[in-house]
């Protein structure tokens, strides 16, 4: 158990490694696989022995080996924080079933993860992993659900937000929601199913609305500043997705 249990941890930090790449590479539009890490500074190759997961960074004080430039802590956090989710979703029994469920769901909560920090640092959710989490996620949908559960719950989640995009355009000329965004909420849909991704979209705008106030208030920004939608979206997914009991408490959408 206590063999297993380490095992999976590695494996989570060697995933989250790879993210850090991800996350690095991907805004940018570079290949994930080619060329090996380098450090975003000085561009000097990592030695492999620096690569391991968080040790390496805490090994090198935070600091590249060559440059000795900070390398961002949201490195090691990146690799701890997928090894902590490879660890909480790992199934109580081994069955076919269960691995596979915990493949697709690990699967998602990194896609979550790299949309996450691309999008506070980039204001962008990446196509290419909005294909890719398409991609996982249409077989386990048309596996799990009944074909009315996912197709309208996908085209209400791309739907509804499209629209409301496009109405608030032709009123103000402002655009509301980025192309990313709709995406995510088609993907979630076809999840979530149509009730669900509508709750998500409510609550996700509150929690939007919430926190754009909290910038406005404390960084000052002006209030056409584009600011990260993507992330209100994610929590509020990932409360959905990953712990179905705590969401049927705090959905605010069931409490009147
Ligand atoms: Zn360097």
């Amino acid at each position: 158990m206590y063999i297993l249990f380490l095992f999976v941890l590695a494996f989570g930090l060697l995933i989250g490694s790879f993210l850090n790449v991800v996350i690095h590479r991907v805004p940018i539009n570079k290949s994930v696989v080619f060329p090996k890490s380098r450090c975003p500074k000085c561009q000097s190759a990592i030695k492999w022995y620096y690569n391991v997961p968080v040790l390496g960074y805490l090994f090198l004080g935070g600091k590249c080996a060559d440059c000795k430039n900070k390398i961002p802590w949201r490195y090691p956090l990146v690799e701890l924080l997928t090894g902590i989710f490879a660890l909480l979703l790992f199934p109580t029994s081994l069955s076919i079933h269960d691995l596979a469920n915990y493949a697709y769901l690990f699967s998602v909560a990194c896609i979550f993860l790299c949309h996450f920090v691309i999008d506070i640092e980039h204001h962008l959710l990446p196509d290419k992993i909005n294909l890719y989490f398409l991609f996982i996620t249409l077989p386990y949908v048309m596996l799990n659900f009944q074909m009315h559960y996912w197709l309208i719950g996908g085209l209400v989640g791309i739907g509804i937000p499209y629209l409301v995009t496009y109405i608030f355009y032709k009123l103000k000329g402002q655009i509301g929601l980025g192309g990313g965004d709709i995406k995510l909420y088609g993907i979630l849909g076809l999840l979530l199913g149509a009730e669900g991704v509508l709750h998500n979209l409510s609550v996700s705008c509150m929690l939007g609305a919430i926190g754009g106030l909290l910038l406005l208030k404390v960084r000052g920004l002006g209030k056409d500043t584009p600011f990260a939608f993507g992330p209100y979206i994610i929590i509020t997914a990932s409360v959905q997705i990953f712990t179905p009991n705590l969401w049927k408490i705090v959905n605010p959408m069931t409490w009147f």
